[in-house]
């Protein structure tokens, strides 16, 4: 009898198994796709290193790199280029800075002086303690110009979502404890940071042979626990244990296992959910994801006439703007391109522009050609040659209004010791960071499960 059945190798997958492996439990892998890592995805074309997926970690958490130093991949580390640290906003035909400091902010472009004055106002609008969406949140407090040309914009590049659905308390939980705490957002900043505060520097960080060199690691550590290409994966719950099988090459295989891991996103933990005893299941489960295609192109280094010295940009939502954002990914890390070429990756879809599941990749690569011309001025669009086009029609979980409600039936759930649990990006954040700290705390939880359940048959053998 194996102690877990993990289903999904992600990172989600695979960073609990890693965590289940250093107390000796016994458990097991499976992954439906013929690699491990999921959407983190890097790939060798020519001379170019692209990702697919995810593009770098924002600043390392204590969890990741606790994780990194365990799988020796510290050396193979790197860290963006300085110049990475600026970020644009794409609007109306201009690229503004976003402001790093105060004084910056004084000084942009991105609001008018009008919306700028209109922030001091902040100070003297009631609090709400209540849930509401990030569009009432913000524009109650800031104003409309302030979420439709900065906070929008951020969320394309984070959630690819919709301020109208996306919860002000899921999303932005600090602004929403500030406001509670000192009545003021601003006040808030102002008396927990002191009076100069500086808007928080972020280091991207990723790994020289790309950032699947994490999921690539922890593979090698577990490979021998890992079933990859399993099909028709059939669990059903037996009195106090689980019956697993799965097909590989058309053998059918089957484990029984006292606790099951679900590491798949959530929509997919509803193929499983004559398991669960709550009747609520497919409302707990039911989260919308924003669908997202990537685009990598390059251009000639002469043929761009834009400086690209930062990050990228992110784009405020116009009528006819189907853009995202696009990374200045040559600018970012220099040494995954050649010297005289620029590699742009490009960001299409998102909950404003669902549609992008049902266009064919020619289509996408004709968007993303005519927009990213248009706005970093590359006079002819047979200059960018598009190397990678990669379609996630379930990219990104939305934390939409229903979000903490739902993490708290997930938690009720798992503490009735029924042995299932879940992980992955649709419970405590959604970034790599996120999602390894929140395997981390499920494999305790799962421990602890086994531990209990090892006493009690202990206690029941002993009468
Ligand atoms: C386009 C994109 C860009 C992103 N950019 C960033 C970024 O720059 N920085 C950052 O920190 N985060 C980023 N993220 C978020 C981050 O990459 C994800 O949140 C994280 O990698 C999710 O990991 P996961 O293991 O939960 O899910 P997944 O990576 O989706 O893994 C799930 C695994 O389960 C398997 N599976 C699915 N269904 C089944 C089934 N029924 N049975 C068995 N196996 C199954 C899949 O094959 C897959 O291997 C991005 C995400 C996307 C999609």
């Amino acid at each position: 009898m194996k102690d877990v059945i993990i289903i999904g190798a992600g990172i989600a997958g695979l960073t609990a198994g890693f965590e289940l492996a250093k107390n000796s439990f016994d458990f097991h892998i499976l992954d439906t796709s013929n690699r491990a890592g999921g959407v983190i995805e890097t790939i060798k074309t020519g001379d170019y290193l692209i990702e697919c997926g995810p593009h770098a970690f924002s600043s390392l958490s204590y969890e990741t790199l606790e994780l990194i130093k365990e799988l020796n991949l510290e050396d193979d580390l790197i860290q963006a280029s300085p110049d990475a640290r600026k970020r644009y906003v794409h609007n109306n035909g201009h690229l503004y800075p976003v402001p790093s400091n105060p004084k910056e902010f004084f000084k942009t472009g991105i609001i008018s002086k009008e919306a700028k004055f209109t922030l001091f106002e902040e100070f003297f609008i009631a609090k709400d303690e209540n849930d509401e969406s990030v569009e009432e949140f913000i524009s109650r407090r800031f104003g409309r110009e302030v979420l439709k040309n900065i906070v929008q914009p951020y969320l394309n590049g984070v959630f690819a979502g919709d301020v109208k659905t996306l919860s002000a308390k899921a999303v932005f939980p600090k602004l929403k404890n500030l406001e509670n705490k000192y009545k003021s957002i601003l006040l808030g900043f102002i008396l927990s940071r002191g009076l100069k505060p500086s808007f928080k520097r972020i280091t991207l960080h990723s790994f020289r042979e790309g950032l699947e060199q994490l999921p690539k690691g922890l593979y090698e550590k577990l490979k021998t626990r890992i079933t990859l290409n399993s099909s028709n994966i059939e669990i059903t719950r037996a009195k106090d244990f689980f019956m697993v099988s799965f097909k590989l090459n058309n053998k059918t295989i089957n484990y029984t296992t006292n606790s099951i891991l679900f590491a798949i996103p959530a929509y997919k933990v509803l193929d499983y959910g004559h398991l669960f005893p709550s009747e609520r299941v497919t409302e707990i489960f039911h989260t919308e994801y924003a669908p997202i295609a990537s685009v990598s192109q390059s251009v000639d280094k002469g043929k761009i006439n834009t400086e690209l010295d930062g990050f990228g940009f992110l784009c405020v939502k116009e009528p006819q703007r189907k853009l995202l954002g696009t990374i200045w990914t040559s600018s970012v890390f220099p040494d995954r391109v050649p010297k005289d070429k620029v590699l742009l990756t490009s960001y299409i879809g998102g909950s404003l522009y669902k549609k992008i599941v049902t266009h064919t990749e020619e289509e996408i690569k004709n968007i993303v050609t005519k927009e990213v011309c248009e706005i970093l001025k590359i006079s002819n669009q047979s200059f960018l040659e598009t190397i990678n086009i990669k379609l996630y029609p379930h990219a990104i979980p939305q934390y939409n209004m229903e979000h903490i409600s739902r993490v708290k039936n997930i938690e009720e759930f798992m503490d009735k010791d029924y042995g299932l649990f879940v992980t992955g990006n649709y419970l405590y954040g959604i970034s790599i960071n996120d999602t390894v700290k929140t395997s981390k705390k499920i494999a305790e939880r799962i421990k602890t499960f086994l531990r209990n359940t090892d006493t009690k048959k202990e206690e029941l053998a002993a009468t």
